[in-house]
This record gives C-alpha cells, sequence and structure tokens, in this order.
C-alpha cells in the first residue's frame, strides 16, 4: 500500500526506503521491524540531552493535562514567563548584565527568522515615524548561509536549485563573501562596505554554517563583524537556530566571540528537541521602537499556537535541565572523543578538509562526482542505514551531530562506518 504521507526533501520517485520508527530512547531509534538506528544527526540537529527525556517528557505530560493552548494576544501563562525570564537570564549578556531583554514566541527556527528581520525593518520604520531616522529596508546575509524555508528565510538565504522555483517571490539581500582562511579580509572590507550603504541589518549563523556545509570561521572574526556593524549602526542579527544549546561546545555560539547581538532567533533544542517552540529575543532599543500608545506601532506578528503552553513547558524543563545539571561537561567530553576519532579517520586518503566546533564534526569524502545533485549523497544515506545509523551527509560533507548522551560505542560505531564509506565510496588515487 502506498503511503498518502509527502516528505520533506524526499524525491518520491526514487523510491528510497522509509524507514517506520515507532519509538526512541537515548540516541537510539526503534523500527516497527525491531531493528535500531543510531541517530547521528539528532534527528536534523533538534534533540540535545537524548529523545524521550523523561523530565521533558513528564513535563509535557502534566501540562497537556492542566493548560493545553491560550490565544497569546493579550494573555499570558505561566511556562511563557517562566521560560521567557530562564532565557534572558541564559542568554550572552554585556558586562555581566542581560542584554537581550524582550522574548517573542514563534514555532519554528524559519518563523524566528522571520520574526528578527520583521523586528528589524519594524525598528527602521518606526523610528523613521519620529523623523529620528532614515527607513533602511536591506538585509546584508552571509555567502552559503541557511536560515529556514519560508519565503523571507529563503530570501536571506543562498539561492540554489533548492529554492529556483521560488526565485520570483524572494526580495534582494547583499551578499558578503564567506571568510574562508584565506579571505577573512575581504569578508571584513565588503562589510565594511556593504555597511556604509546604510542597510537595516546583518544575519550570521555565528561560527558555523550548518546546512551550507558545516563550514567554520574564528570567534575574532564573528567578533569583528559585530563591531564593524555596531559602528554603521547596522542591527547584528545571530541565528542560533543550529548553535544554540550547547552545539559549539559553548550554551550559544555568540559566548565565543564575547557578542551580544541586537536579535537573537533561538529553536532547534529549546524544548531539547521534544515538540516544536522558537524565540527571538531582542534588546531594549529594538523593543521600545514598537512601544508606543500609537497602535500602528505595534509589532504585527502572532501564529495560532504562539507560546504553546505545552511547548513553553517542555522548554521550562529543558532550561531546569542546563541549571542543574552538568550539560556543558558532558559536551566536552563528547567533543573530546569526537575530536580523536575524527584525527583518526582524517588519515584516510579518501577524506578532505575535518572540521570539527563542539559536538559537531565534519569531514569531505573526496569522491569522483561529488556535486549536490550527484546521488553520492542518497547513496551513502542508503549505506549507512544498512549499518544501523542515521546520518545524512550534505553533498559529500559527512558530519555527525549526535545528541550529547551518544556513548563511545556508539560513537565508535558512528566513525567505523564513516571509515568503510571512505573504502567504498572515496576516489582511487
Ligand atoms: C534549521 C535552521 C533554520 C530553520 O529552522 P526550522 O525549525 O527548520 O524552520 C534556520 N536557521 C538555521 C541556522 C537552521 O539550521
Amino acid at each position: 500500500m502506498t503511503s498518502p504521507v509527502w516528505h520533506p526533501f524526499t524525491q518520491h520517485g526514487l523510491n528510497e526506503p522509509i524507514p517506520h520508527i515507532v519509538r526512541a530512547e537515548g540516541a537510539v531509534l526503534h523500527l516497527a521491524n525491531g531493528a535500531t538506528l543510531i541517530d547521528g544527526i539528532s534527528s536534523w540537529w533538534v534533540t540535545t540531552h537524548g529523545h524521550c527525556h523523561p523530565r521533558i517528557a513528564a513535563a509535557i505530560g502534566r501540562q497537556a493535562a492542566q493548560l493545553d493552548q491560550l490565544i497569546f494576544a493579550g494573555y499570558t501563562h505561566g511556562p511563557a514567563e517562566e521560560v521567557a525570564r530562564g532565557l534572558i537570564d541564559l542568554a550572552p549578556c554585556a558586562d555581566g548584565q542581560p542584554a537581550l531583554k524582550h522574548v517573542f514566541y514563534s514555532d519554528s527556527g524559519s518563523t524566528a527568522v522571520e520574526v528578527a528581520l520583521k523586528m528589524a525593518l519594524g525598528y527602521w520604520h518606526n523610528l523613521a515615524l519620529d523623523g529620528r531616522e532614515e527607513v533602511r529596508s536591506r538585509i546584508l546575509v552571509l555567502e552559503h548561509s541557511y536560515h529556514g524555508d519560508t519565503i523571507g528565510a529563503m530570501s536571506v538565504g543562498a539561492r540554489g536549485v533548492y529554492n529556483a522555483a521560488w526565485a520570483p517571490l524572494l526580495f534582494d539581500v547583499d551578499t558578503i563573501p564567506f571568510p574562508a582562511h584565506d579571505r577573512e579580509q575581504a569578508c571584513l572590507d565588503a562589510l565594511e562596505a556593504a555597511c556604509a550603504q546604510k542597510p537595516a541589518a546583518f544575519i550570521v549563523e555565528p561560527l558555523i554554517l550548518g546546512a551550507g556545509g558545516m563550514l567554520v570561521y574564528s570567534a575574532p572574526l564573528l567578533r569583528e563583524m559585530a563591531a564593524i556593524c555596531r559602528r554603521h549602526g547596522v542591527l547584528f542579527i545571530a541565528d542560533e537556530v543550529m548553535t544554540g544549546w550547547g552545539r559549539t561546545g559553548t550554551l550559544f555560539a555568540c559566548e565565543q566571540a564575547g557578542i551580544v547581538p541586537d536579535i537573537m532567533a533561538v529553536a532547534k533544542g529549546i524544548t531539547g528537541g521534544a515538540i516544536p517552540l522558537a524565540a527571538t529575543l531582542a534588546t531594549a532599543p529594538i523593543f521600545d521602537a514598537h512601544r508606543s500608545t500609537d497602535r500602528a506601532r505595534l509589532f504585527y506578528h502572532s501564529s495560532s499556537y504562539t507560546a504553546n503552553a505545552i511547548a513553553c513547558a517542555a522548554a521550562a524543563a529543558n532550561l531546569a535541565i542546563w541549571r542543574e545539571e552538568d550539560v556543558l561537561g558532558r559536551i566536552a567530553a563528547l567533543a573530546e572523543g569526537m575530536a580523536t576519532r575524527l584525527d583518526e579517520l582524517a588519515r584516510h586518503p579518501a577524506f578532505a578538509h575535518p572540521r570539527q566546533l563542539g559536538a559537531i564534526a565534519a569531514i569531505d569524502l573526496v569522491a569522483p562526482d561529488a556535486g549536490y545533485l550527484s546521488d553520492l549523497a542518497p547513496r551513502l544515506r542508503a549505506f549507512f542505514l544498512e549499518r544501523g545509523l542515521l546520518l545524512r551527509p550534505l553533498g559529500n560533507t559527512i558530519y555527525l551531530m549526535p545528541p550529547y548522551c551518544v556513548d563511545a560505542d556508539q560513537l565508535d560505531s558512528l566513525f567505523a562506518a564513516l571509515h568503510a564509506a571512505g573504502e567504498i565510496f572515496g576516489a582511487q588515487p
């Protein structure tokens, strides 16, 4: 019987197997037929502590029985208040004081980015109403970026085969070259020149570009980019949707550069990966530009499930885990385990460009045909699936981003499979 389900990022015409998962625990997924898979990519970067974490699952159960959903325009509830305060305390600080002071909820990373862009343009729009500033509306983006799949989020992301059909709907942006090692100064010079044109904002994935191929750049460079924006009064938007919640070795990647963005988008791991929720954090000037007795200046954005109480309760449980457990210690140990194994793997001639940031490790497979639409990635996916592993390479880039509970044996299985993939799919020297 064929399924009526239309899957995301899936070419149904290729008839690839679609495993049916019935249960999950820690880093392991259980299939209907009794087989298991190690989740090597945290179910697309969302699961942090592990699947079905007991504290988060219990919080969801309790909240579902007490208050499930509430209109959030003009009403509030305990879990939303608690999570907002918790986010402000945990977010990057300026001189030890919270600087991101306002929290706007939504439901996905893409919508958190849309909200960030709307806040930035709303800020300039409202300042212009007062005659305090000229209207600014252009957005600067980093080459190879990914910020989500809604129209605004696609507009600020890299263009390619995955959004060509919608090119007519996407708005124009100015692209700053990615700061690869030999192009750091070119990146900063381009940013300086673009900022002089008075754009509204610059949006970046801090320290590592995820979907663009796990491309890493340095903390000092991120710091310098933020400083250039500040000098020109250009709003700095950090998309921490993937980098947040410990992936890069700190709770948020911006901490490593010692910067506080004007606007910060978080999602994915905010509930530990159990249920959708997102938040866009903003500094006081962004909020104050919308605060007035004039109803025309309020922030016109909402979705039905804004700050869903069950999702907020899951996020509150996740924040409690972060406060009470040594999650960063666990991530540091995991990162060390990944580093030794990655070093070993990098000696294999089929691999190049090993890179790691916190609990994210990536390496390129040197293969004869490695473009985005080559069939290498699906063949690798099938190869890993046969070995009981959920991995999803980006073209010829194979990466691991496991939940933090993954153990040494599971890491060994993951790296052994990468080694085997090098043997089978790598170019013959
Ligand atoms: C995944 C991702 C998004 C989009 O998040 P969704 O929840 O999938 O909409 C946005 N930005 C970055 C950096 C991401 O990795």
